[in-house]
């Protein structure tokens, strides 16, 4: 299924319709408080959107994890007021999900008003993808859009369900996300090189496979790199090794060998005494690691390396920094790549919440082309796996 060319809010009339917009605005909260606002924010360009276009918005959202009932903790009233205030005009919040109070409040909605239903996960048909509880979201709007990323992953009512019963489209958050790494997995500028780090070899097996099938060259760092070393009969200490996909690792370089695909892995590695911050370390080839050692980061030769074979890329997808980029001695793997990704001018797409967290955090927000929104979402689209958020929204 290509992602490429499903409907956006730019493609539908929306003035004067009902518009039911899935935002997320599962926004991190301490007692009561929202404690950060990003995700609001970054949900304004379609609701904007909307309203300069005369719709009537009723948006929807999770907050936390409820158990299908109404629980006053999770409820949707401090989101209402935030949003409020950024938009700068009233947002009426109903009392249920799709009952008595979201029905009477959708249907007086006049041209460029919003009302904000209560936490679609009070509803116990939600996660079960209940066709009733789609039925009842889509009779309360003429027009489904999802903007809701993060949940993209889940086949849930108010993500998928609810588009068998409307007229469909995605907002702007959405449609960035399909048109960078959708773009890049089904059209990408070639070359196309894939940069996966991290820790765990388990949580990245389905996106490396499926980067092999697509990518002309595979880079590997972080933890993950030293379950490759034991598969290839390296020492690596007592380097994070994922003793179950040991084979995989295997499988995963015979398969790029027998595809052409470039599989690098470290030359050199920044090793520790001890899994801390203020370890001893040292540098060290990557055939010398010696016992009671552990990899914390790639060496210096590698991140040059890494550096040289990503010029000329016309994409790179980076998932997992290069080692434990949280701590100073074992970060400068991951600035390097950064560096080299920024300076190379490729279309750059960084996928999965940890990475893009380290990208932050090291300060090369801005020299990415595009930063994904989603951890899951991001990690499932990048397995080449289809999204039910995105598969239930009408083509072109
Ligand atoms: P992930 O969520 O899989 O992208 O992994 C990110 C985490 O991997 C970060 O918290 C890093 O500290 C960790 N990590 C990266 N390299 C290593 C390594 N060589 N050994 C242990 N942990 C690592």
């Amino acid at each position: 299924m290509s992602t490429l060319n499903k409907k956006t809010v730019e493609d539908i009339e929306v003035a004067g319709k009902k518009v039911l917009v899935r935002c997320d605005f599962n926004v991190k909260m301490e007692d009561g408080v929202i404690t950060s606002d990003k995700r609001i924010v970054a949900s304004l360009p379609t609701i904007q959107y909307l309203l300069d276009k005369g719709a009537k918005l009723i948006l929807c959202s999770h907050l936390g994890r409820p158990k299908g009932e109404f629980t006053p903790e999770f409820s949707m009233a401090p989101v209402a007021a935030r949003l409020s205030e950024l938009l700068g005009k009233e947002v009426k919040l109903a009392k249920d999900v799709v009952g008595e109070s979201a029905q009477a409040l959708a249907a007086d909605l006049k041209d460029g008003e919003v009302l904000l239903l209560e936490n679609v996960r009070f509803e116990p048909g939600e996660t079960k993808n209940d066709p009733e509880l789609s039925k009842k979201f889509a009779a309360l709007a003429d027009v489904f859009v999802n903007d809701a990323f993060g949940s993209a992953h889940r086949a849930h009512s108010s993500t998928t369900g609810v588009a068998d019963y409307l007229p469909s489209a995605v907002g702007f958050l959405i449609q960035k996300e399909i048109q960078f790494i959708g773009g890049a997995l089904e059209d990408p500028k070639r070359p196309l090189v894939a940069i996966l780090g991290g820790a765990k070899v388990s949580d990245k097996i389905g996106v490396i496979n499926n980067l092999i099938d697509k990518c002309d060259k595979v880079i590997i760092g972080g933890g993950m790199a030293y379950t490759f070393f034991k598969a290839m009969g390296l020492p690596v200490g007592t380097s994070l090794v994922d003793k179950e996909n040991i084979e995989n690792a295997k499988a995963m370089m015979d398969k790029a060998h027998e595809k052409g695909v470039a599989f690098l892995l470290p030359v050199d590695n920044i090793i520790a005494d001890r899994y801390a911050e203020d370890a001893q370390y040292m540098k060290i080839y990557s055939d010398s690691i010696p016992d009671g050692w552990m990899g914390l980061d790639i060496g210096p030769k590698t991140a040059e390396l890494y550096a040289k074979s990503i010029k000329g890329a016309g994409t790179v997808i980076w998932n997992g920094p290069m080692g434990v980029s949280e701590w100073e001695h074992f970060a400068e793997g991951t600035v390097a790549v950064a560096k080299g990704v920024a300076d190379s001018g490729a279309i750059s797409i960084i996928g999965g919440g940890d990475s893009a967290a380290a990208i932050k955090k090291l300060g090369f927000e801005k020299q990415m082309s595009h930063i994904s929104t989603g951890g899951g979402a991001s990690l499932e689209f990048l397995e080449g796996k289809e999204l039910p958020g995105i598969a239930c929204i009408d083509e072109k």
